[in-house]
């Protein structure tokens, strides 16, 4: 592309750094700020860098929260004996929107993916375990596995499994009426809902 202007040509090779977005795309993009109000523009570009400088992890889920610990993990209405090991955010929101989960969470921040150079210790598995070393098997009841039925979620299933199991706390993952191969976060609703309703003890999801 040739470009009239250094600052155009800046501003769309940084909107096109974003993923699934062209060249074609970024340019669509900062073409429309540049219609909009100068107001408007600055809301946007410090939402963006406040963002980015003030959100913070929760020291017990590692969700994004604007809390040192998160309103789930917070709450005294909350099942604290359940435990719902998640890939990242997008999968706790999927499942709070069904409103049948009134357990916490165990944010990983991604699943182990040799192929992509992601091992478990860019994961929060440790702190999975020391966690369950401090709450101890008395206060969780159980813990729950909502990951994508993909290679990659099978992989970090398989290998937490093998982490978990001297604790003598339960282990189920949600009903598999997710396709193989299914993101969670695309799954509707309702199938979600009934997924995690209907958990399965690990095991029993191997036999299948
Ligand atoms: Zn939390």
């Amino acid at each position: 592309m040739n470009f009239s202007s250094k600052l155009l040509e800046n501003a769309v090779a940084e909107f096109a750094k974003l993923p699934g977005v062209g060249q074609k795309t970024a340019l669509r993009l900062v073409l429309h700020l540049l219609n909009q109000d100068k107001q408007d523009v600055e809301r946007f570009s410090t939402a963006v860098t406040k963002l980015r400088n003030e959100i913070q992890f929760c020291e017990v889920c590692h969700n994004i929260s604007d809390q040192k610990v998160c309103e789930i993990c917070s709450s005294h209405r909350r099942d604290h004996g359940l435990i719902c090991v998640v890939e990242d955010t997008r999968d706790v929101m999927a499942i709070e929107n069904t409103n049948q989960f009134n357990g916490v969470y165990h944010v990983l921040g991604g699943l182990i993916s040799p192929m992509d150079g992601v091992g478990p210790s860019d994961l929060q598995v440790e702190s999975l375990v020391e966690r369950l070393k401090q709450t101890g098997d008395k206060e969780v009841r159980e813990v729950v596995f909502a990951l994508s039925a993909t290679m990659e979620g099978d992989t970090t299933l398989f290998y937490l499994h093998k982490k978990l199991k001297n604790f003598n706390i339960p282990i189920t993952t949600i009903a598999r009426g997710i396709a193989f191969g299914g993101e969670l976060e695309y799954v509707d609703e309702i199938t979600l809902g009934r997924s995690i309703a209907t958990r399965i003890p690990y095991e029993n999801s191997l036999s299948k």
